[in-house]
């Protein structure tokens, strides 16, 4: 494995938005030398595997190097961002930066570009095609930008758990996916299954009529079987609903034969007073 060393004034380790805004000033306002080292094989950083259809959240202008706009300082005709400045797309972004990188960057010969190389550590640069190495000697400073480096789908694992033999692609490789294919739009649902407790509540409330206490008992054991069977809720859901059940029914009754009792009391009170009342009307 052939090792090769370099000297530079700034090394750059990541050829996003923050990297190359830093090697354009560098080459605008000082003469020194950049060595600019990314693992992926465009400048662009991140927006190299964005999503085809997402768009900057602000206009354009106002994003990208000092010494090459981005866009055109228009206004959106239609659309949703109808009647604001334009954003630029994904692969509006990525030509945007090949173009800085090839037609002011490294003209300015004082550049090297070094794509499709991992930074290990300590200025060590691996070449990811053929495994060469090159340690580099930064004589002013060694500028990490990676710092603000985003998580998106495309790169990142899913921030939930996937079933072992399923396969969980990012939405932009859906048209690649062939035989059936699920849309995760939501998770299980939580513990306890409020579906299964209020399952029990009802068969606990027709428990006294014999009809009602089949068709509460079927209709339980229904949706048991729906909720597990459809993945909605784990086992363990439904036996803490149980508990949950039995508390909130007691509370029901707690607070019902509360109300029963001021309101029973009340209406003897009005019912006496109104036996005084009207026997003293007649008296
Ligand atoms: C959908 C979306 C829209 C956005 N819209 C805006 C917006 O409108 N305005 C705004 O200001 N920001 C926006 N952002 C935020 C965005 O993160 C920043 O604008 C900017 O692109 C981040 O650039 P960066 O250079 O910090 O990171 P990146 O673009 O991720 O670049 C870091 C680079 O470092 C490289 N790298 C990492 N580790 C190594 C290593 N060990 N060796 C070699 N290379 C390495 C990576 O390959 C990568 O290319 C948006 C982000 C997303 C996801």
């Amino acid at each position: 494995m052939l090792v090769r060393e370099i000297g530079t004034d700034y090394l750059i380790v990541g050829a996003g938005a923050a990297g190359m805004a830093f090697a354009d000033t560098v080459v605008s306002d000082s003469d020194a030398e950049v060595v600019i080292v990314d693992r992926r094989h465009a400048p662009g950083g991140h927006w190299n595997d964005a999503y085809p259809f997402v768009r900057l959240h602000q206009p354009a202008m106002y994003y990208g190097v000092n010494s090459m706009p981005l866009g055109t300082d228009t206004i959106d005709q239609s659309g949703l961002n109808s009647g604001l400045y334009v954003q630029a797309s994904a692969p509006e972004i990525c030509a945007y930066y090949d173009r800085v990188m090839r037609e002011r960057l490294l003209p300015s010969g004082r550049v090297r570009y070094l794509p499709m190389s991992e930074h290990t550590g300590d200025g060590r640069v691996v070449s990811r095609l053929t495994g060469d190495s090159w340690d580099i000697k930064a004589r002013k400073a060694f500028v990490d930008a990676r710092y603000l480096e985003p998580g998106i789908p495309k790169t990142t694992p899913p921030p939930f758990e996937v079933e072992p033999g399923v396969r969980c692609v990012p939405v932009d490789e859906l048209p690649q996916v062939t035989g059936n294919t699920i849309m995760a739009a939501s998770v299980t649902n939580g513990m306890p299954s409020i579906h299964f407790s209020t399952a029990l509540l009802i068969a606990w409330a027709l428990w006294r009529w014999k009809w009602g206490r089949v068709f509460g008992i079927a209709f339980a054991i229904a949706t048991m079987v729906a909720t597990l069977g459809s993945g909605e809720h784990y086992l363990c859901d439904l036996v803490m609903a149980v508990p949950y059940a039995l508390f909130v029914g007691w509370c029901g009754r707690r607070i019902a034969s509360k109300r029963f009792r001021t309101a029973s009391g009340c209406g003897a009170g009005e019912r006496l007073s109104y036996a005084q009342r009207t026997g003293e009307a007649r008296a």
